[in-house]
């Protein structure tokens, strides 16, 4: 279980809630092999080649592979690396 959230100034509960992360999946955050950009972004689990009757809170990272969402400024869908999974996240959203 790995959380990266308060080692740095993101607020990734507003990145979450901006439009550009999506409306279905869990919380990861995930870096752009586009721009190298990391955001919040909601992953489908069959996306991420998860059982999505899963606990999501018992995923590893590691575990996860990339999946394709839209980055906004480079406005078109690319790969996204998931980096960590935020469950803190996942038990406020839900
Ligand atoms: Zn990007």
């Amino acid at each position: 279980m790995s959380s990266v959230s308060d080692h740095d100034d993101r607020d990734l509960e507003a990145e979450l809630e901006s439009t550009g992360a999506g409306k279905v999946g869990i919380p990861v955050d995930a870096i752009c092999v586009g721009c190298g950009r990391s955001r919040v972004k909601r992953a489908n689990l069959e996306e991420i080649r998860q059982n999505p009757q899963i606990d999501p809170t018992t995923l590893d990272a590691t575990e996860l592979t990339s999946f394709k969402h839209v980055c906004h400024p480079f406005g078109s869908a690319t790969w996204w690396n998931p980096a960590a999974i935020l469950t803190e996240l996942l038990e406020s959203t839900s």
